[in-house]
């Protein structure tokens, strides 16, 4: 079965001011791009619009009142924080892109698509149950993650997050769930927004506790390092938590174009880390992935990121190849002597011998 591309032309009526990084043209260049390197409607990937998501559904993360909020604040083309302003379009690109993941899960239940890319904004993962910040108005990865776990029995979903900046919306709508296992790369709080969470000792509370998992990368890491980090992490605690499904909050802004951040990825990490991502699906819960596009603000290195993420998910086309620059020699020691303090306060719940 193919891959599902979901996007819909009403994502580009959300509009944050003249300037703004998080802006329509990210969704348009990607879009000419996949065109232009003929990778959609082949049969391997389908387009697919997506629907407006219901209330029920939005509310099983964001309270009514929160939700009347947007839709004024979008109606008023109001600013929410330092960073997050909406237009008058706002409310409906959001909705629908809170719908995307779920119509995504739907087709692939039937049996009608293998896994699927949410080619969305706005983006999620900074929104919390109750607050819009960091170009986010409501969480599109926990609204799927809680309509799965709603719907289809004991079942788990796993949320890896390979954004720049810390999910840390993501995080604290999940923080007590241990039907939810967050798990997110990034780069280290202390010289990035948001800046107060991210670290490998915040583990999750209560019924919780242990199902979230931070791995923090200091600037310049480069493409071996994270995907160590990754590959160190990802298989064994897929292979013990085994999730029904898995969720990745996709960010691109971790590549070394992107003028955001100070990671220093190529496209052909996001290549390797997307085999890494369906090889173990394809062990563990029949390849059942869903990504959501969340940050990635250098059009060029966006559009060859996705292009290459879907290359792997569809199992068409050549990727792009591409040299990360290289990387200071301090950072993969320092690494490896972060993981293993992190593999010692994860022992209690998950063994990660490796
Ligand atoms: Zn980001």
């Amino acid at each position: 079965m193919p891959t599902g591309l979901f996007y819909h032309p009403v994502f580009l009526q959300h509009e944050m001011g003249f300037s703004h990084p998080e802006r329509p043209e990210r969704l348009t260049a990607v879009m000419k791009f996949l065109e232009e390197k003929q990778i959609i409607d082949t049969g391997h990937v389908v387009l697919h619009t997506p629907s407006e998501v219901k209330l029920v559904d939005l509310e099983r993360v964001h309270p009514k009142d929160y939700i009347d909020l947007i839709s004024s604040a979008s109606a008023r083309e109001a600013r929410i924080d330092a960073d997050t302003r909406t237009s008058k379009g706002s409310y409906r690109a959001a909705i629908f892109a809170a719908g995307a993941g779920i119509q995504a899960w739907n087709e692939i239940r039937a049996g009608t698509l293998d896994n699927a890319f949410a080619l969305v904004r706005p983006p999620g993962h900074h929104a919390n149950s109750q607050t819009a910040r960091g170009f986010c108005l409501f969480n599109n990865i926990s609204i799927l993650a809680r309509y799965i776990t709603s719907t289809v029995p004991d079942s788990r979903v796993l949320i890896l997050d390979i954004d720049a900046h810390h999910g840390n919306g993501t995080q604290e709508i999940h923080y007590s769930e241990s039907d939810i296992l967050y798990l997110g790369l990034h780069q280290d709080g202390r010289t990035l927004y948001p800046g107060y969470s991210g670290y490998i000792d915040e583990l999750g509370e209560g019924n919780g506790k242990g199902y979230n998992i931070n791995l923090p990368l200091p600037p310049g890491t480069s493409d071996n390092s994270f995907l160590q980090g990754l590959s160190n992490l990802f298989p064994p605690i897929v292979d013990q938590f085994q999730p029904t499904a898995i969720l990745v909050s996709a960010g691109y802004d971790a590549h070394f174009r992107d003028y955001l951040t100070n990671l220093q990825f190529s496209a052909t990490a996001y290549l390797k880390a997307t085999q890494l991502i369906m090889e173990t699906a394809e062990k563990y819960c029949n390849g059942r992935v869903i990504m959501f596009l969340e940050g990635g603000y250098d059009l060029q290195a966006l559009s060859e990121s996705i292009y290459n993420t879907l290359v792997t998910m569809s199992c068409q086309g050549v990727p792009i190849p591409e040299e990360a620059p290289a990387e200071d020699p301090r950072i993969s020691p320092y690494l490896q002597k972060l993981l293993s303090e992190l593999k010692t306060l994860l022992k209690p719940w998950w063994n990660i011998s490796k």
